[in-house]
């Protein structure tokens, strides 16, 4: 699998690697049952031959016939697997993706045909959850889709709330989440802190009283005035920069559509520096979350 692995972002080694559909497929398969690790899905029997479909797998002792695809998020996909792998690839690699609406033109699909794939594709770029933000850490919240100045305020009508943690490094900042929350309280903080902030980190926040209640789990929790975000330079560039982003793309989005969005921006921006296996990661994760049944757009 190693040499076979897709490297790097260079789009003339991907038309290379992937000419046609089954080169997906036996990709896909790669992944799948990696290191030999195939087991019937209906009867858990671990010998197989060769299936109808390029690179099934048909169980030797029910029949039953398994493609690649199955179970994946590239199940009942509406196009080709190639087209498939070529949209993921343009969201993995570059810089600020691909909208719906430039996928539909460059892959002649239908816009919300497009949509929908895209939306598994944010699904799946969510995070894993296995690596927590550590060290020192920078959180605070935006508004998305409404005036600046308005921060906190109490009516937010169309506006979302969005809560962002910034992970500083020696050379200057590593990697970040960010969560679209209803309120600015501590119980609208606390699920997004346990789930992307080590307990340990040395977190800082600016003096909103809806962070203190967190420092009886953040032992190491601080809070310093902002001024006006000049104490915190790093995590707000990093703010203006994902907020330029989504404005680039559309301007009202329901809670889901936008959080898809922050994980699709962060997905990016956590491997900037891993350009290496950006695609391949991908690939994997939609090989291993389950389908997602897609309604209308959120
Ligand atoms: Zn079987």
């Amino acid at each position: 699998m190693k040499k076979f692995r897709f490297v790097g972002v260079n789009s003339i080694k991907f038309n290379q690697q992937f000419k046609e559909d089954v080169d997906c497929y036996n990709y896909l398969a790669s992944i799948k049952w990696a290191g030999e690790s195939y087991k019937c899905n209906r009867c858990s029997h671990s010998k197989y031959y060769k299936g109808k479909k390029p690179f099934s797998r048909r169980c030797l002792k029910c029949k039953h016939d398994e493609s690649p695809t199955a179970g994946t998020m590239f199940d009942k996909c509406k196009f080709s697997l190639l087209v498939a792998f070529h949209i993921v690839f343009k969201i993995a690699t570059k810089k600020k993706g691909m909208s719906s609406l430039e996928l539909s033109h460059e892959f002649e699909l239908r816009q919300p045909t497009c949509w929908g794939f895209k939306w598994k594709i944010q699904q799946a770029m969510q995070s894993s959850l296995q690596h927590p933000l550590s060290g020192e850490i920078h959180v605070d919240e935006f508004f998305m889709g409404g005036p600046e100045e308005q921060k906190r305020g109490r009516s937010k009508g169309n506006k979302r709330l969005v809560v962002v943690a910034l992970e500083k490094v020696q050379e200057g900042v590593g990697r970040a989440y960010a969560q679209v929350i209803e309120h600015a309280s501590s119980e609208e903080f606390e699920p997004f802190f346990k789930a992307y902030i080590n307990k340990e980190a040395n977190v800082i926040t600016d003096q909103w009283p809806g962070y203190s209640p967190l420092k009886k789990e953040y032992k190491n929790l601080k809070q310093i005035p902002s001024d006006e975000g000049k104490n915190f330079p790093d995590l707000h560039i990093h703010i203006m920069n994902l907020k330029g982003w989504i404005r680039g793309i559309h301007h009202h989005c329901s809670k889901e559509r936008l959080q898809g969005y922050l994980d699709e921006y962060h997905y990016r921006y956590n491997r900037r520096n891993n350009m290496d296996t950006i695609f391949h990661k991908l690939i994997e994760k939609m090989v291993n979350n389950k389908p997602i049944r897609i309604d209308k757009p959120v």
